[in-house]
């Protein structure tokens, strides 16, 4: 024991923090497994310190305060911040309106009441109400994506990355699948296409080069193994400049021609034409249905603004051979998931009330004079309290994100703070810290609010949030 660390012995022990102020209310209103937990947890951390640091408490300093009231406190912060969910909302002011790292897309409001409507209760999932006898949960979803695509059929898991693997195990294991090399993307880091495509059992053909495919560059690879043709959106990415590449429909022609199947990985889930609302152009699954693809696979939480999950639109025979997959068990989606879905698809019945009730469309589509308005709104009221070289307006652009229109930038309003007296990392640190989270963007060491993504009657909480992490205290 003589080596110990001098302070180290002066550390309270945790029984007698807990008998601190501080603690012993929490322990009133708190599982006591927490607070031990974050008690414990703060003397590790103090101790760790003081090893690492010895010259901090060396000759000469007074040495950190250890008393039992100021590690309580401590602790007691701690416990409180593992007490709240971590699962939380947060305020999006990035302006990128499909965000991975966020969420995705936002639940519109009556997607949230299915959703809530269900939930604690038993549903009729997997039952057929008329006739007594056990149903499908796909069938509450399926008869609505027929009708919105022009389908026979499909099929809804997971996630869209479930959607492509199934597809291409059910359709064409062991068999030859060919592919454009100026398609073989990579999403979001983990879903990587070329090996999405070894991993369903199905053998990658790469056709062309990274800028230009041609039909005869299909035709001359196909073979006796060839299951597929298949056509992949490049979602968050565009090749410009010299390129060439098949259309769906003479892709499709193609195939048919050849007895092969056409498939498509759309990545987003657009129903709408992006077009009527300033944006370029993407295609959409019934224009891909049309075209004549065999089967069309999208997500749930992209530009279709639903709950995650992994849509398969196509022929009847082929949704047959997907859901009598033993894989498809592994990949189904959850009842929350088809409560979700179903009400989101419901609102695509009238396109206008879409646009109007889907988060991410009201975000695309506000008009800039609106953003205008609220932004100096927002800046009015910060005035006082930044300065007026604090804060600015500029002309800046919002994100599509999602892996989706990637080229795409809507104007917006972006409002720029600048704190008398913190840096711009630690104000954005501090709003992420807040309650509710909110999240900017940084750029060029300054710190940009986009209103885009933050629902108007956030406006007020946002101002609170930013008035509190912009006053004056410590950390
Ligand atoms: C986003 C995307 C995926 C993955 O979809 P998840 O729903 O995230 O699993 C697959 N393919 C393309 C082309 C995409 O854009």
């Amino acid at each position: 024991m003589s080596d110990l660390h001098p302070v180290l012995r002066d550390l309270p022990a945790v029984d007698r923090l807990l008998q601190e102020p501080a603690l012993a209310e929490l322990l009133e209103r708190m599982p006591r497994r927490l607070i031990l937990a974050a008690a414990q947890e703060t003397l590790q951390g103090c101790r760790r310190r003081l090893l690492a640091g010895r010259d901090e408490t060396g000759a000469g300093g007074a040495g950190p305060d250890l008393s039992p009231a100021v590690l309580a406190r401590e602790a007691a912060e701690l416990a409180l911040s593992r007490a709240r969910p971590g699962l939380r909302p947060v305020i999006n002011a990035t302006g990128v309106v499909l965000h991975t790292n966020l969420g995705r897309a936002p639940l519109a409001a009556s997607a949230a009441e299915a959703v809530a409507g269900i939930m604690e209760h038993y549903c009729n999932l997997e039952i057929d109400l008329g006739k007594g006898v056990r149903g499908s949960r796909q069938a509450h979803l399926e008869r609505l994506l027929c009708m919105l695509t022009g389908a026979e059929a499909a099929v809804v898991v997971n996630n869209n990355a479930a959607a492509v693997f199934l597809m291409l195990n059910s359709c064409a294991a062991d068999k030859e699948v060919i592919v454009s090399r100026g398609q073989l993307v990579e999403i979001g880091g983990s879903f990587r296409l070329p090996e999405v495509m070894a991993a369903s059992g199905v053998r990658l053909v790469e056709v062309g080069t990274t800028n230009k495919t041609y039909r005869h560059d299909y035709e001359a690879a196909i073979g006796e193994d060839t299951a597929a043709l298949m056509k992949v959106h490049t979602s968050n990415y565009h090749l410009i400049g010299f390129t060439a590449s098949v259309e769906a429909a003479e892709l499709v022609s193609l195939a048919h021609a050849r007895d092969l199947l056409a498939f498509e990985d759309l990545g987003s889930g657009l129903l709408l034409d992006l077009t009527r609302h300033g944006l370029p152009p993407e295609p959409r699954v019934q224009d891909s249905i049309a075209a004549g693809m065999d089967l069309v696979a999208f997500s749930g939480d992209k530009l279709l603004g639903g709950p995650q999950a992994g849509i398969i639109v196509g022929r009847r025979e082929l949704i047959q051979k997907i859901c009598a997959n033993q894989l498809a068990r592994v990949m189904r989606v959850d009842r929350l998931a088809v409560a979700a879905l179903e009400a989101t698809l419901r609102l695509y019945l009238d396109e206008e009330r879409a646009v109007r009730e889907i988060p991410a469309w009201r975000a695309l589509t506000v008009p800039l004079p609106r953003l205008q308005e609220r932004a100096e709104a927002l800046a009015a009221a910060l005035r006082e309290s930044f300065g007026e070289e604090g804060i600015n307006l500029w002309e800046g652009s919002s994100r599509v994100g999602g892996g989706a229109v990637p080229t795409a930038e809507l104007p917006t309003v972006l409002l720029s703070l600048q704190s008398p007296h913190l840096e711009t990392a630690a104000l954005a640190g501090r709003l992420r810290c807040g309650d509710p989270p909110v999240v900017v963007r940084v750029q060029q060491e300054r710190l940009l609010l986009d209103l885009r993504t933050v629902y108007p009657e956030q406006d007020g909480l946002l101002l609170k949030a930013i008035l509190e992490a912009g006053e004056k205290r410590q950390s």
